[in-house]
């Protein structure tokens, strides 16, 4: 018996290129509309302006590295404030599960960068190159002068969008007029340059060539999305008991006994998928549910006299019941099911908490850290001192004067640096500059044979937005397990 002759295969199938078709149709129209408030959101945000007086940048909005500030528009977060931050990046999560609970996969459909630019740049293939049967020809044409053309017009176009791309991302991080004019002057810094080149790269070769690979192979989002899914999802569904058996036009004419379905067979809803897979094969993890062959199967069975939604949004569920001869169920009577309400609850509470937690922050803080070595000092007139760095912060954009009291410790007085020991009082006042957090030494002596014991400092607004925060403390003294010495501070 002959040895079978061994066989090489790769690891990986080799991709088949996809030349989607164009298609108009309320789908298509609607994945215009988001492409173009996505676009113009992500490269015309950091040109927003938004006054925040003189102390603060007038970008609205900015995530300030150097300085450790994050603005948006009227609200500025401060890095011990990262828990907004945190709080909105939690509330992105869960909203990436309510839609996929509420409308399946329109995340990957309709907004997913990936997707958005993908779309763009197969737009620009029309462009060029015309439409699907147009790019397959040239696709398969030995290289000449019209292809080298067009591909070094197109691949010009492609490199052009993903450096505008790259380039709007680092605006996010600097004053964009200052930071466009400094890029071309050569005197922005390395990163940035190093940030832009990256991000060209990265738009230019996943946009331009790897596309539908992201979504199939590379991106964890599919996997995670079909383990929640279920049989109350929306899904782009072929629905095989109307279309089945499929049939040409023709040959569904010359049948006087019916017994074809409503598909013709024309594949124009293979040709329009921009991941080229046949949704009449049931579910797949490439199906983004963009519903482009939603519009094309709507126009062909509008062209050859039947009714639309032989491709249409359904869950598995009322798939089930349409089969049993019910009719479909709205779309929006969809949306609503149990799990879809409580990540709505769970999204509206955490912004809730959010929003409340900003609406009662304090523009004000004080910190105090006591010195601990030594815990208190023996003045030469037998008084005691203790000693503390403050924290003064500032978060609003214009200089504050704040008054620091002392509570407690009868007879005790405090002074700073600045002031010195002949101006001691139980309270002092400070001008801290916008948008600060300025230190400052404290000293407090209390008279001789004062014990140990609890104090506050009070911090005090001294303007009509006012606002106050406190902050208890301990008064180190000689007996308290403690000792000293002697300093005329
Ligand atoms: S577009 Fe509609 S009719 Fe044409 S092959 Fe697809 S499902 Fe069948
Ligand atoms: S099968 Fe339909 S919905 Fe799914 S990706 Fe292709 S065109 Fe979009």
């Amino acid at each position: 018996m002959r040895n079978p002759v061994p066989v090489a295969t790769g690891l990986y199938e080799k991709r088949k290129a996809v030349f989607p078709r164009q298609i108009d149709g309320k789908f298509r129209r609607l994945k215009w509309a988001i492409m173009a408030v996505t676009l113009t959101i992500y490269y015309a945000t950091p040109w927003l302006r938004w006054d925040r007086g003189p102390y603060a940048p007038n970008q609205a909005v900015l995530i300030d590295l150097a300085h450790r500030r994050f603005y948006m528009f009227a609200i500025e977060i401060w890095p011990q404030e990262f828990y907004f931050v945190a709080g909105l990046l939690i509330m992105a999560g869960i909203g990436l599960f309510l839609v996929t609970s509420a409308v399946g996969r329109a995340w990957c459909g309709y907004a997913c960068p990936q997707t958005v630019w993908t779309d763009l740049f197969q737009h620009v293939d029309r462009f060029i190159d015309g439409d699907r049967n147009a790019q397959m020809r040239l696709a398969k044409a030995p290289w000449g002068p019209e292809k080298v053309a067009k591909r070094g017009l197109k691949w010009s176009i492609y490199l052009a969008i993903s450096f505008w791309t790259g380039g709007a991302w680092i605006m996010y991080f600097a004053d964009a007029p200052s930071l466009v004019r400094e890029f071309w002057a050569g005197q922005a810094a390395p990163v940035a340059y190093a940030t832009v080149a990256v991000l060209t790269g990265v738009t230019f070769w996943f946009g331009g060539f790897m596309r539908e690979q992201v979504c199939i192979y590379m991106c964890p989002w599919p996997r995670i999305q079909t383990a929640m899914l279920d049989e109350k999802s929306l899904l782009v569904t072929y629905k095989d008991w109307r279309g089945e058996p499929r049939a040409s036009v023709k040959a569904t004419k010359a049948d006087p006994a019916g017994k074809f379905g409503d598909c013709i067979d024309c594949n124009q809803c293979v040709a329009v998928c921009p991941t080229g897979i046949d949704i009449r094969e049931g579910p797949q993890i490439g199906c983004i549910t963009c519903a482009l062959c939603i519009d094309a199967c709507d126009r062909v069975m509008g062209q050859v006299g039947r009714p639309r939604g032989l491709i249409d949004y359904a869950t598995l569920e009322d798939a089930a019941r349409e089969q049993a001869g019910a009719p479909p169920t709205p779309h929006l009577k969809l949306i609503w099911h149990p799990r879809t309400l409580v990540y709505l609850g769970i999204w509206s509470a955490i912004g809730a908490g959010l929003l409340f937690a900003l609406g009662a922050r304090q523009h004000l803080d004080l910190a105090v850290q006591k010195d601990r070595n030594p815990p208190f000092m023996r003045l030469s007139d037998g008084s005691v001192r203790n000693a503390w760095t403050f924290k003064l912060k500032n978060m609003e954009g214009r200089p504050r004067r704040m008054t620091i009291a002392l509570e407690g410790l009868p007879g005790a007085v405090m002074w700073t640096d600045t002031m010195g020991r002949d101006q001691a009082a139980r309270h002092f006042t400070e001008e801290v500059p916008a948008d600060t957090i300025e230190p400052v030494r404290v000293y407090v002596s209390a008279p001789r044979g004062t014990g140990e014991g609890e104090i506050a400092f009070t911090m005090t607004a001294q303007d009509k937005e006012g606002g106050s925060d406190r902050v208890e403390t301990r008064f180190d003294a000689p007996g308290g397990g403690h000792d000293g010495e002697g300093d005329d501070r």
